[in-house]
């Protein structure tokens, strides 16, 4: 039992209602303030707890933790020194801040400097990100998309049921949440052409994804066992891979994506630690066929996240248009994670696993506007009246996510990007 996950825990910090950030979450992220460089730091509440401060102050004596571990621009040295020193600290973190205990509430001076409200920091990337993989384990998302590029008859390919397909993407061009996105320009080849034409992208798309940072660095030759994926795990963020249709489709076949994925994909800047989503386990869909035995596993290999996108049109309010769960998702971490390494692919601290568009059964749960509006061929309608097929420049689409048991609610922050006109 994790004790930083007990549902009877509260904090002397206030955290509103509704808030992502209880508690029970104590997600890590690197924070920038008018004052300080970039640093690692924790949410709880509305406030980032500075980790500097509290290593530096004696707060975090007794955990053997290397000097200046916190004082740098990335995650990567920290959750380099594994799973049991990381849960550790953040069980610390969660005594430190629980209602009964006294070491910093009552210190008015170290709580003034340790918590620093989050309108008054500026979130960067947590982690410096060696490698990117993108999956495609969301049977729904499968299906939808073979059966508009090819036919619903064959949606899924022969392989689809037995290993997680993915690809290598960019780390280079994966910003955080806030960062603007401009429309990307390429090759497309409109269906009444022989020729493909170069212009801005006439269907740039959104994808939800979830997506997992990695704590270790593994040797070439060896593979991450089913069983022991967990621990290679630090935690999760929210993930939006643009994509822009057009060039995607007229570029993919045979090496699948390329210029249609690599010009953006964003990050929301808190990696929630798997330990804290230990409590939101649930079983996966059922898998028929049986998968080979080096993709075995049973039990509670998904999670019950909720996962909501949202459009901003500029100047307009934010219209929900899709509601979705990171539950649905067919192959599930473990699963990807020893698939792309049964071959004795090496993995590396701070690699980012995004796990492909996530979406459920119904046409409300579609996680990407090719799906949401069939192609172009049903457009979705907005709040301010407006309606639209794909994104228009202007457009902001803002992921989110929460998951809810026993009474605690965590949350993920905004994964947040705005479209700006092609250069
Ligand atoms: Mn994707």
């Amino acid at each position: 039992m994790i004790k930083a996950n007990d549902p009877a825990l509260t904090s002397w910090v206030e955290v509103p209602k509704g808030s992502d950030f209880p508690i029970q979450n104590l997600p890590f992220g690197i924070f920038k303030t008018k004052y300080l460089s970039p640093v690692a730091g924790v949410a709880i509440g509305n406030f980032v707890l500075d980790l500097v401060y509290l290593h530096e102050n004696g707060f975090l004596d007794g955990y053997d933790l290397p000097s200046g571990i916190f004082n740098q621009p990335y995650l990567n040295d920290f959750i380099a020194l594994g799973k049991k020193k990381t849960r550790a600290i953040r069980e610390r973190l969660s005594e430190l801040l629980r209602l009964d205990n006294d070491e910093l509430k009552n210190n008015v001076g170290a709580r003034e400097l340790a918590l620093i409200p989050m309108d008054e920091v500026e979130m960067l990337l947590p982690v410096k990100i060696p490698n990117y993989t993108d999956f495609y384990s969301s049977e729904e998302h499968a299906y939808n998309v073979g059966s508009m590029f090819r036919d619903p008859k064959n949606a899924l390919l022969p392989n689809w049921k037995h290993l997680p397909v993915g690809y290598h993407g960019r780390a280079s061009s994966i910003v955080v949440s806030g960062t603007p996105i401009h429309r990307p320009k390429g090759q497309i080849k409109p269906a009444d052409s022989e020729l493909p034409v170069f212009c801005p992208s006439q269907k740039l798309d959104f994808e939800l994804e979830m997506a997992f940072i990695t704590n270790q660095n593994t040797r070439l030759g060896t593979s991450v066992p089913v069983h022991d994926a967990d621990n290679y795990i630090f935690g999760f963020v929210l993930f939006n891979d643009w994509s822009a249709r057009d060039i995607q489709q007229w570029e993919y076949v045979p090496l699948g994506p390329f210029l249609g994925k690599n010009f953006g994909s964003t990050l929301s800047p808190w990696i929630v630690t798997l330990d804290a989503l230990e409590p939101f386990r649930v079983k996966g869909p059922e898998q028929f066929p049986n998968v080979l035995p080096y993709l075995a596993i049973e039990g509670e290999r998904n999670f019950d996240i909720i996962l909501e996108v949202f459009l901003k049109p500029e100047g307009a309010s934010e219209t929900t248009i899709s509601r979705s769960n990171f539950k649905y998702l067919y192959w599930n971490v473990n699963q990807q994670l020893a698939h792309h390494t049964v071959n004795g692919c090496n993995i590396q601290v701070g690699d980012l696993y995004a796990s492909g568009t996530i979406s459920g059964p119904s046409p409300g749960s579609y996680g990407s506007m090719l799906e949401l509006s069939w192609n172009g061929q049903r457009p979705l309608h907005l709040t301010d009246g407006s309606a639209r097929t794909f994104l228009q420049d202007g457009d902001s689409i803002i992921l989110r996510a929460h998951a809810e048991h026993k009474g605690v609610r965590i949350g993920f922050g905004d994964c947040s990007g705005k479209i700006l006109p092609a250069t």
